[in-house]
């Protein structure tokens, strides 16, 4: 028996029986009511000493915490490093630690989320699971079905970088490259899903998907106790919220005594949840979080991961945002290059453009003067860049071209 004691609707209150309801509130005509999972934390509180003992392999250690009954489905996800990262400090004038989420098995943080939502899928005997994904959790789902013998069938915008296309068919799926924006593509996989009784992953439909991404909270709880910020990306804002509320249970069962503030950042190509957090900044001083899915002009930007024109988990970011004490800043696709040559650079971490732009956002937080000189700050670097060349090559010098002899190596190497 997993410690779940109810689903919580986001946008009406309404409790459900964990049994009742697969997805969202059915309360709601054309928006969506996301249910938030809640636990039993009397029970939790009584088993958190034994978890924190245990070593961190990887997020199974924090089973009792999570919502999957028995063996969950292992490929290795969570237990990432944090790292000191001294060089990135000195050139963001903070002290800097780097959570290297590049190193899940898939090469992203959605691996935490996957491993959950496989697990249950197996568990309630699903045969297909389905998500629309700009990449990550693409290969993230496809790769968890692999290990639970589960077909998988993806939905993408069709102008997704190769690598990102090629990884989830080399795991077996069915990709579906969808003439359109993530938007459609989320909306079909959707109605597909619904209609051929596929397990749909997606976090703005599905209550379990975020619950794994948790464990990247618990992770820096009690890696990182005494951090001033935690900075991450933002694109449908389920990361950000799913971490955000790990460190909040942490904070609960008195693991943790004060809890980070959240940085939120995405890039200027798609600001929506940006726009939403300052615009309810300015109106609604203690927040609301009952606004449809917002959405931003439609323009481009390098870091696909992040290109979300209208993110479905918008209220939930926010409300992590203001619940931390914390802010969102919007940074150029100039700037994450930038910040891509500075996580390389400094600490050798070939990170993804979205990851990039957590670098990014530490300099616009530190000249806006949010981030002060010296703050305690996580960058956490969601996914590997190694999906994305392509991208990466616009950050990095020209190949230095010899002949065999050696002629044409320039005197100052
Ligand atoms: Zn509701």
């Amino acid at each position: 028996m997993t410690l779940v004691e109810a689903l919580v609707c986001g946008r009406c209150g309404r409790r459900y029986a964990p049994g009742d309801m697969e997805y969202t509130c059915p309360e709601h005509d054309g928006v969506t009511g996301i249910l938030d999972v809640r636990y039993d934390y009397e029970r939790l509180r009584d088993q958190i000493d034994a978890v924190l003992d245990g070593p961190t392999d990887d997020l199974w250690s924090y089973e009792p915490l999570l919502p999957v009954d028995g063996e969950g489905v292992r490929l290795g996800a969570g237990g990432t490093d944090l790292l000191d990262a001294l060089a990135l400090g000195d050139a963001l004038g903070v002290d800097a630690l780097v959570k290297n989420e590049t190193t899940n098995p898939t090469g992203s943080n959605k691996d935490r989320g996957s491993a959950v939502v496989v697990s249950r899928a197996r568990q309630q005997d699903h045969e297909v699971v389905a998500c629309a994904s700009t990449g990550n959790a693409a290969a993230s789902l496809a790769g968890y079905a692999a290990r639970a013998d589960l077909e998988c069938r993806i939905f993408v915008p069709a102008d997704l970088p190769e690598a990102k296309a090629v990884q989830p068919r080399l795991y077996g799926a069915t990709v579906i490259g969808v003439d359109g924006s993530y938007a459609d593509a989320y909306e079909l996989c959707r109605e597909v899903s619904a209609d051929r009784g596929w397990y749909n992953r997606n976090a703005a439909m599905n209550p379990y998907a975020v619950e794994g991404k948790r464990t990247l909270g618990f992770e820096l709880a009690e890696q990182a106790p005494a951090a001033d910020w935690v900075v991450m990306p933002m694109g449908n804002g389920c990361s950000l919220a799913g971490t955000w509320k790990g460190l909040r249970e942490f904070e609960r069962l008195g693991v943790l005594e004060s809890t980070p503030r959240m940085l939120g950042v995405q890039a200027e190509g798609a600001t929506a949840i940006y726009d939403q957090f300052v615009t309810e900044s300015e109106t609604v001083p203690d927040g609301g979080t009952g606004r449809d899915t917002p959405r931003s002009n439609d323009e481009e930007t390098t870091a696909d991961s992040i290109d979300v024109g209208a993110p479905h988990n918008a209220g939930k970011a926010c409300r992590a945002l203001r619940e931390s004490g914390g802010d969102a800043v919007v940074v150029s696709d100039e700037a994450i290059r930038e910040g891509q040559r500075l996580l390389g650079g400094c600490e050798g971490v070939f990170a993804e453009p979205a990851s990039a732009a957590a670098v990014a956002g530490v300099r616009t937080a530190r000249e806006r003067g949010v981030v002060e000189h010296g703050d305690r700050v996580v960058v956490v670097a969601t996914g590997t860049g190694l999906k994305d060349t392509a991208s990466a090559q616009q950050a990095v010098e020209d190949v230095v071209t010899v002949d065999a002899a050696g002629d044409g190596l320039p005197e100052e190497l």
